[in-house]
């Protein structure tokens, strides 16, 4: 049993629980982990409160910043909240935009 966060609902035990992810955010990712020449200098920058010390590669890609558990019923409906804002993403694209420059 588990409570939705998005209704409050209450779910039943037995029934799947559902992850959304409510914000997500693009990130590139740098190597990071044991690196013995990644010790230039006390730069408090890309503070991470991980404490893994498995070695990462990197790479590009989109970062969980917030994910909820939710009911069957808001997944389905967070799914189609998604596939509406890519739609409107779509529509508010200037229709007179023809000009490749962007600059
Ligand atoms: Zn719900």
């Amino acid at each position: 049993m588990f409570r939705c966060e998005l209704c409050q609902a209450v779910v039943p035990a037995g029934v799947r629980t559902s992850r959304v992810i409510l914000v997500t955010r693009s990130k590139t990712y740098v190597e990071r982990g044991r690196q013995p020449m990644e010790r230039g200098g006390p730069r408090g920058r890309g503070r991470s409160s991980g404490g893994k010390s498995k070695f990462d590669k990197g790479g590009e890609g989109s970062e969980i910043v917030r994910e909820a558990a939710v009911c069957p019923k808001c997944a389905a409906q967070h799914e189609q909240d998604e596939e509406i804002k890519q739609q409107q993403l779509i529509n508010s694209s200037p229709e007179t935009g023809e000009s490749d420059s962007e600059s």
